[in-house]
């Protein structure tokens, strides 16, 4: 599921296939996953546009139309973008298909759990969606992440929630504690400062470098929990990684390393 790491990979794809190319014509192929407008609606207002620049706020990725219009794309379980080569047949996932002035840009979505929308602000969706501070904000320093989380539960269900911090889902939060060597079910109110500070400095660490290596498990260092997220696998302590479902999701994590 694209979290944070993988939707930077994208907003850095769209800045280099779709900034300063003109939207000659757009296909709503799926009008399902189209949130908050219709296809008619979607279609006129961006036909002309040229995209003027790419954001990022957690897993939410905006296509600035100017200063007023957005194209907020979000994927779900398993979207990406795909700029087609000339002669491309588009994919049977294809959603929305971008006919950019050198060709076509194509919202892929093989679970269609995703969605996409136009808004007027970017503020306007982060309110709507009641987002925190993006994971890798600047403002986002160790007493202002230390105030965020402070009593909020548990640590991987605290790191997953989206209205405290947004970008970080369930792969990456059992990264995360795993860098920082924390058991995911331990209370926040239960760490001291060197955990916090553990905590924080291995959030950006992982964040940073994942997006470093195109969000791409093979390319990610050995070591990593990430590159064999399953029960009974080998650490690299020797111990063998556990699973748990925790917060709703599948949690993963060495006994051995995490306390
Ligand atoms: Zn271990």
């Amino acid at each position: 599921m694209p979290e944070l790491p993988d939707v930077e990979v994208f907003r850095r794809y769209l800045e280099q296939h779709a900034r300063g190319h003109r939207i000659r014509d757009v296909h709503v192929l799926n009008p399902e996953l189209l949130e908050g407008v219709d296809a008619r609606h979607f279609r006129e207002r961006i036909r002309g546009h040229t995209v003027s620049g790419t954001h990022r706020h957690g897993k939410y990725l905006f296509m600035d139309l100017g200063d007023d219009l957005h194209v907020v794309l979000h994927f779900g379980m398993s979207g990406y973008l795909r700029k087609l080569a000339t002669g491309e047949t588009p994919s049977r996932h294809t959603r929305v298909l971008f006919d950019l002035d050198d060709g076509a840009l194509a919202y892929v979505v093989p679970r269609k759990l995703a969605r996409i929308g136009l808004v007027s602000s970017r503020a306007d969706l982060i309110a709507a969606k009641g987002l925190g501070l993006d994971a890798l904000d600047k403002r986002l320093d160790l007493d202002t992440f230390h105030r965020l989380l402070t009593g909020r539960g548990t640590l991987k269900c605290a790191l997953m929630n989206q209205s405290l911090i947004a970008g970080v889902g369930n792969v990456y939060s059992d990264e995360i504690l795993f860098h920082a060597r924390l058991d995911p079910r331990r209370a926040l109110a239960t760490l001291d400062e060197r955990e916090w500070h553990r905590l924080y400095q291995s959030m950006q660490q992982v964040l940073k470098e994942a997006i470093s290596r195109g969000a791409e498990p093979e390319r990610l260092p050995q070591g990593w929990l990430l590159r064999h997220r399953r029960a009974g696998q080998r650490c690299e302590c020797g111990g063998n990684t556990a699973h748990l479902s925790l917060c709703g999701r599948s949690a993963y994590f060495c006994p051995a390393c995490q306390h």
